[in-house]
């Protein structure tokens, strides 16, 4: 096991047609501890697969170094680096059966020369060999399809024996890009569960690179989300959902996203702080009154995630942030709904419980729950809270 460091790195590229530099990770400085899953989130082009392919050594570094364990790995071919990595399209060898695939990367490193195959050298660690193919095979349920060859294999059972050759190297490191992208909905969630269960009783620190928010929320022990090759924030799960550094992963992770409200203004309403967003207002904590101060006046950009708008009628006692919106369209989900309203001008999305009795083309009251809402400084659009 080892922890992985990458200290202000940077990879550039030149677009082979226009000639112009292209930036895909920039100043990046993240630290993967010793065993733990971590996962890179971000859109289509943000620079995570650039990240992955750095630390496997497949892609050359700019400028900026990679530690994997105690040492800077930056000159150090793939094969030594003690990584395995699994794919999104698996990458198995189509001519070789399951047990071959898995044992081919194996021999490459282990066996003894071919002339000294009638050594007992040798013979013990073909013998070695097959207990780790044998022991990886049980883990992951594969024992019965060892013999044949991938084609006659489900999407599923594929990623298996890719994993499988994943585990049998026994790596410092996993680096596993998209791999559950070729699967379909109901395998992708199995899969999932398998792979956090694999985890824990394997220990291995993993990079896993998604561009699935869902994925990266439920996997990561730490989610690093980045944008235009720009580290946005890392932080467990539930810190980036309460507390995002920013509008950008404010908006990427959770869906529906966070409702966003631009051209509010700070109000002040003795000691009480309020954020005027044309059309309705919010009033917040005492508690938020000294971070606001500098911003009394000014225009800020609210936010409030979808669930954080409820259905009067269905919350308890008298909540205050009361206001009435009109309900334009509902969405059945089956356990919540979701509300598309019209709250002061604004189009927003509420998610309520669906025993909701809320009619399209209806008024609706709708509680703001002053807790869970945040303001953006309009110009860095950084988190104010
Ligand atoms: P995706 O989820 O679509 O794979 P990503 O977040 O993994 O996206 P990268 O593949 O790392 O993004 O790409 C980051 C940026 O670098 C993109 O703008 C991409 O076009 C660019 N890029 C990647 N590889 C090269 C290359 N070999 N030559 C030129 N530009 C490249």
């Amino acid at each position: 096991m080892a922890k992985v460091i990458l200290r202000n790195l940077n990879k550039t590229f030149v677009d082979q047609q226009s000639k112009k530099e292209v930036n895909a990770v920039k100043d990046l400085d993240l630290e993967i501890h010793d065993g733990e899953f971590m996962v890179l989130v971000g859109p289509s082009g943000c620079g995570k697969t650039t990240t992955m392919r750095m630390v496997a050594g497949l892609e050359e570094v700019t400028s900026g170094e990679i530690l994997i364990g105690e040492r800077v790995v930056n000159d150090v071919p793939p094969r030594d680096r003690n990584i395995a990595m699994v794919f999104q399209n698996y990458a198995l060898y189509p001519h070789m059966s399951v047990y071959e695939n898995m044992a081919f990367g194996l021999r490459l490193r282990m066996l003894p020369p071919i002339w000294q195959k009638f050594t007992p050298k040798y013979k013990e660690v073909e013998a070695d060999i097959d207990a780790k193919i044998q022991a990886a095979a049980r883990k992951l349920d594969i024992t019965q399809y060892l013999d044949r060859k991938p084609k006659a294999l489900s999407g599923g059972q594929r990623q298996r024996v890719a994993l499988g050759r994943a585990i049998v190297r026994d790596p410092e490191v996993f680096l596993m890009d998209e791999p559950l992208s070729n699967l379909d909905a109901k395998l992708r969630v199995q899969t999932r569960f398998e792979l956090i269960n694999l985890h824990r009783e394997l220990k291995v620190t993993t990079i896993y690179v998604t561009h699935d928010q869902v994925e990266a929320m439920t996997m990561g022990q730490r989610i690093a989300v980045m944008n235009n090759g720009l580290l946005q924030q890392c932080d467990t799960p539930q810190n980036i959902y309460r507390h995002p550094a920013n509008m950008f992963v404010a908006g990427f992770i959770g869906m529906p996203p966070m409702n966003f409200v631009k051209g509010a203004t700070v109000k002040m309403e003795g000691g009480t702080p309020v954020i005027d967003c044309g059309g309705f207002s919010v009033t917040l904590g005492t508690d938020r009154a000294a971070v606001l101060a500098p911003y009394v006046g000014k225009e800020v950009v609210f936010g409030v995630r979808p669930e954080h708008l409820n259905d009067k009628a269905l919350v308890s006692g008298t909540p205050s942030n009361v206001v009435r919106a009109q309900v334009e369209v509902i969405e059945q989900m089956g356990a919540t709904s979701n509300l598309y309203i019209s709250l002061g001008g604004h189009a927003l999305v509420s998610v309520v419980d669906a025993s909701t009795v809320a009619k399209e083309n209806a008024p609706l009251d709708i509680v703001i729950d002053a807790d869970h809402c945040h303001v953006f400084d309009k110009d860095t659009e950084k988190a104010i809270f």
